[in-house]
């Protein structure tokens, strides 16, 4: 007979949804057991989040240095010879960080008193499953139980993973960076990935079925990035559709120009990522879908009493710091506290060059709600702090979109070198309910890129200072 446990709480998933769920959970004294089948972190940090931001900063580090090579830079920079990348090195280093902080989750589960069982679990019903361990099975009943699966790539069915065709987590470990790579997808992983691979010397061509990249920006705040593809080399095919490989293991993609035949060492896949719904039991706990998500209401409850779905697995957007957010509610909820998910912006972050940040609702959105909204502009090749970080060229701007009725904030966008860090601002003028006053009021340090917010709400107010 296996060893049954009984906590009060089961989550299954220790990504940043189940693992933040968890620390909660014991945090208020619930009795809680955690199973992932896989090292601490999940996506996010084993191969999603974390790793894909190291090797973008490695990336930017050797394009820097290789910039300087050759005759120099504009900044008087000069270095003789040509710089070196030891990719497997750089592989090593960003692995270094994950160990790090998977170990670190491992130390806050164990503060908290979380049990953590590892292995893969599979459920027999909605409150019961069986955990494959190293040392047997372990059966575990629960009263609640936290569904925090997580995700997976989507594969094209033209084009299935194995040897040259790869998804994101083979392309953070790569040993060697491929002289040609194509990435599939234009979306967040082929943007970051793909610029990346850029920067440590590949050559990339980008196909993408909608008409624009990130198709579900808007093509103004995506623009300073199509530019920067444009620059450096980048071969993009929009309207673009991949139709199978040649005898030789080209790349056939239709465009409107006809069939192109892409050869490429590497094949990177990024067309977008589903909920993990299979190989578990899902089907044996009776809860509700809502397309490939398990639909949850604004507590996360799923359609059986005690089951409770987050993150990746229970609806856009897939971002890490919903699930934590969602994680931590789920356990605030089952210790009595009045909880809901609605938060005022979840704000998201493109780590592409230059980067794009957005928060509440895009102009088009604003449109479509039927709220009269004005929508203000302020280039960062007007604030110093840009020009110092040479990020004054690339086009970039902070966007305030407000409700011309009273100045009320309805969403806050930027695109620029940097910018990623501005979200909080954006995130937390939204959640405070700010009206285009309390940005233009807010005193910004000078010199820094968060001027370009008081200027855009100045600008929406009518009277910018620096414009
Ligand atoms: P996951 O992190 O997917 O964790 C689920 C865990 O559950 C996994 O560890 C899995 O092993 C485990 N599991 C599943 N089923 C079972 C079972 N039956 N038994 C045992 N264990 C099981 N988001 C951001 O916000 N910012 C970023 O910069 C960002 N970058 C990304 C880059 C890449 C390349 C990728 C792929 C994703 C990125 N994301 C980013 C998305 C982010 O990783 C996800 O939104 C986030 O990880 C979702 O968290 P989760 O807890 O729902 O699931
Ligand atoms: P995505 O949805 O961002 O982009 C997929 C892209 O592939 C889209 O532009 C889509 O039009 C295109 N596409 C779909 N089918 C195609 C086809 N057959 N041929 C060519 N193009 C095709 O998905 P992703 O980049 O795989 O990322 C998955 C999710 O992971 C994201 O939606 C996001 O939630 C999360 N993520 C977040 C971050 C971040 O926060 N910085 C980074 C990476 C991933």
């Amino acid at each position: 007979m296996p060893e049954t446990l009984r906590p009060k709480v089961l989550v299954v998933g220790g990504g940043p949804g189940g693992y933040v769920a968890a620390i909660r959970a014991g945090q208020l004294g619930l009795d809680t057991v955690l199973v992932d089948a896989d090292r601490l972190g999940g996506t996010c940090l084993l191969r999603g989040c974390i790793p894909s931001k190291a090797l973008i900063h490695a990336a930017d580090k050797f394009a820097e240095i290789a910039g300087a090579a050759g005759g120099g830079n504009r900044l008087g920079i000069a270095i003789d010879g040509v710089p070196k990348l030891d990719l497997a090195k750089t592989v090593g280093w960003k692995d270094g960080i994950v160990e790090r902080l998977s170990g670190g989750v491992a130390g806050l589960l164990a503060r908290a008193k979380v049990r953590v069982v590892e292995g893969w679990a599979r459920f027999s019903d909605a409150k019961n499953c069986t955990v494959e361990t190293k040392a047997g099975p372990v059966a575990i009943a629960a009263e609640h139980v936290i569904l925090a699966a997580g995700s997976e790539a989507v594969e094209l069915p033209d084009l299935p993973f194995g040897g040259d065709v790869i998804f994101s987590t083979e392309a953070l470990s790569l040993a060697a960076v491929p002289e040609r790579l194509v990435v599939v997808g234009a979306g967040y992983i082929g943007l970051e990935l793909g610029i990346a691979f850029r920067k440590f010397g590949a050559a990339v061509t980008i196909v993408e079925a909608a008409p624009r990249i990130l198709p579900r920006y808007d093509e103004v705040l995506t623009r300073p990035v199509r530019l920067w593809l444009q620059r450096h080399g980048v071969e993009l095919h929009l309207n673009a559709k991949v139709a199978g490989r040649d005898g030789d293991g080209r790349l056939n993609v239709e465009t409107a120009s006809g069939t192109l035949a892409l050869a490429a060492d590497k094949i990177l896949v990024t067309v977008g990522r589903r909920p993990l719904t299979r190989g578990w039991g899902l089907e044996e706990m009776a809860v509700d879908m809502t397309g490939p998500f398990v639909r949850v209401d604004d507590q996360c409850r799923t359609a059986m009493r005690g089951v409770w779905a987050i993150g990746d697995l229970a609806g856009e957007p897939m971002l890490a710091h919903k699930a934590m957010a969602q994680g931590a509610m789920v356990a605030e909820i089952i210790a009595g506290n009045r909880r809901r998910f609605d938060p005022a912006a979840v704000a998201a972050i493109v780590f592409s060059e230059p980067e794009i940040v957005v928060a509440g609702m895009l102009p088009e959105e604003a449109k479509a709600s039927g709220i009269d909204a004005a929508v203000s502009v302020f280039p960062f090749a007007a604030n110093g702090r840009a020009l110092t970080l040479e990020a004054g060229e690339d086009g970039g701007f902070v966007r305030a979109i407000s409700a011309r009725a009273d100045g009320r904030l309805l969403g806050l966008q930027a695109v620029g070198r940097g910018v990623g860090e501005l979200a909080g601002e954006f995130a937390h003028a939204l959640v405070m309910g700010a009206v285009l006053e309390d940005l233009a009021h807010t005193i910004h340090v000078h010199p820094t890129l968060g001027e370009a917010i008081g200027e855009a709400a100045l600008l929406g107010l009518g009277h910018a200072l620096h414009l």
